[in-house]
């Protein structure tokens, strides 16, 4: 699988939804998840360095993620894609196992910062049922394009089960009971980054 290519479709898809991501981050934040995202992302796709191993373009997309996106969501996506592309280290391929390993890479380093739970309606609601999809999926003996299916559908659910939470990390927690009633706008944005390397690992 072509890393180039997952960040393109992640930047493509958070642009066409940047417009619902602010929407759901007006309701319980300051209104610019769209906005960061697509910042952060159309300087990851210009950062994009050619013809090198996969987790080096993984890594030079989180350093122009923390660099270029405001708020604190580029610090986090940020820090996941720099943990994967380190996890991916100088393997020549992207493969279903090593995507793996850096997809839990990925949530490590994103829990390690933002000391989020599962439940605390944020990004991690998306990424963490994502990573034990793919997990289960890979342990059955499926094959990348199935584990990311697998990721993306659990990532969309995550982002749906954020709906009647209440936040308790970042900006929506200021809000406390009444962020229940909305989508936390870092999970949506999560589903939609993993429904990216979804389509591009189906050759979509
Ligand atoms: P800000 O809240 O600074 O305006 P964004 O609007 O870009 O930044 O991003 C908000 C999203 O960031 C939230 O919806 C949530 O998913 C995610 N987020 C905020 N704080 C944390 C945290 N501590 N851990 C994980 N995710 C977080
Ligand atoms: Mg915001």
């Amino acid at each position: 699988m072509n890393a180039d290519a997952w960040i393109r479709r992640a930047a493509a898809l958070v642009t066409t939804d940047a417009e619902r991501l602010t929407r759901l981050d007006a309701a319980i934040g300051d209104g610019d998840h769209g906005l960061n995202l697509e910042r952060g992302f159309s300087a990851a796709v210009a950062a994009l360095p050619g013809d090198v191993p996969p987790g080096k373009v993984l890594l030079a997309a989180g350093r122009a993620i923390v660099s270029k996106t405001g708020g604190a969501s580029g610090p986090l996506y940020g820090t996941a894609l720099r943990r994967a592309g380190k996890s991916l280290g100088d393997a020549p391929e992207i493969g279903a196992a090593n995507l793996g390993a850096a997809l839990r890479a990925a949530l490590d380093g994103v829990r390690e910062l933002g000391k989020a739970e599962e439940g605390d309606k944020t990004m991690v609601d998306a990424l963490a049922p994502a990573v034990a999809a793919y997990e289960r999926t890979l342990e059955g003996g499926g094959d990348l394009a199935s584990c990311a299916r697998a990721a993306a559908e659990a990532a969309a659910q995550g982002a749906d089960a954020t709906v009647p939470l209440t936040a308790r990390k970042g900006r929506a927690s200021y809000l406390g009971e009444r962020s229940a009633g909305h989508m936390d706008p870092g999970a949506a944005s999560t589903a939609l980054i993993v429904r990216a390397l979804s389509d591009v690992a189906s050759g979509e």
